[in-house]
């Protein structure tokens, strides 16, 4: 066996023993790849907020979230450090593995700034390659762009031109989905893009939904996208 392997047998191991209720302080109280600590350390990030406290732990397990908390709160790095740990300890990243987590954001601006987290989280040693799909690209370009991702950062009009018109474009190994700013999304008219969304998608997918506000329409589609998730919410704690 590589190196590599025995590397992600044992990550996966610390994962399983981790309590995913627990109380955790720092990014280093939690079972991440050398690759995604660098990448944290280099941008000066040790303290978990009270929000990635609690939906990291739970993400890293498997679990679908909702969670709920105000703007500044940093929800971005509660995805964005489950989705590079989930893909890389399942191995779903490189040329080969296809397209393994899509991020929906409202707007591009949103996606654009969620793409730059990742990429500088990403950028100590991971090997995944990942991509803004927003449009202001031609649909061509787009498409042979995401042929080639592993992660891909997206609004859901322009995702959902691509799920509808690109034949060669696959979705069957996604492994997460990502809904960011859920309630702006639906405020911008956006519910039946993400219906048909999740109509693309394997069911048997872990989604993590996070809003600031909570409405009726966000625990609607809460529903519909979420299998049996964990509620986290610190809009008490701020
Ligand atoms: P939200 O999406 O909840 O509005 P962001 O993810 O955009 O919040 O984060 C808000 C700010 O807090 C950003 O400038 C980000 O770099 C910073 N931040 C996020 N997490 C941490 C952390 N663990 N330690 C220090 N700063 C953080
Ligand atoms: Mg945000």
């Amino acid at each position: 066996r590589k190196r590599d392997d025995v590397d992600v047998e044992k990550l996966e191991q610390q994962v399983q023993d981790l309590d995913p209720k627990g109380s955790y302080t720092s990014f280093s109280d939690l079972p991440l790849s050398l690759p995604t600590q660098e990448g944290l350390k280099a941008c000066h990030f040790t303290t978990l907020t009270p929000i990635q406290a609690r939906a990291v732990p739970l993400a890293l397990h498997g679990s679908d979230i909702l969670g709920a908390a105000k703007t500044g709160s940093g929800k971005t790095l509660a995805f964005i450090v489950p989705v590079l740990e989930n893909l890389y300890r399942k191995q779903c990243v490189g040329q080969d593995a296809g397209l393994g987590a899509m991020i929906i954001a409202p707007t591009r601006e949103l996606a654009i700034q969620i793409f730059d987290v990742l990429v500088k989280i990403g950028r100590k040693g991971h090997l995944f390659s990942a991509g803004l799909v927003i449009g202001g690209k031609s649909l061509q370009e787009e498409q042979s762009a995401l042929a080639r991702m592993n992660i891909v950062v997206c609004t859901p009009g322009r995702m959902l031109q691509h799920l509808s018109q690109t034949a060669l474009f696959s979705v069957d190994n996604v492994q997460m989905l990502v809904l960011d700013e859920a309630d702006r999304i639906l405020d911008m008219g956006f519910q039946r893009d993400l219906d048909a969304i999740l109509e693309y998608l394997p069911k048997d997918r872990q989604t993590l939904l996070f809003s600031a506000t909570q409405t009726k329409r966000v625990s609607d589609l809460a529903r519909l996208s979420l299998r049996d998730p964990e509620y986290v919410s610190t809009s008490e704690q701020g």
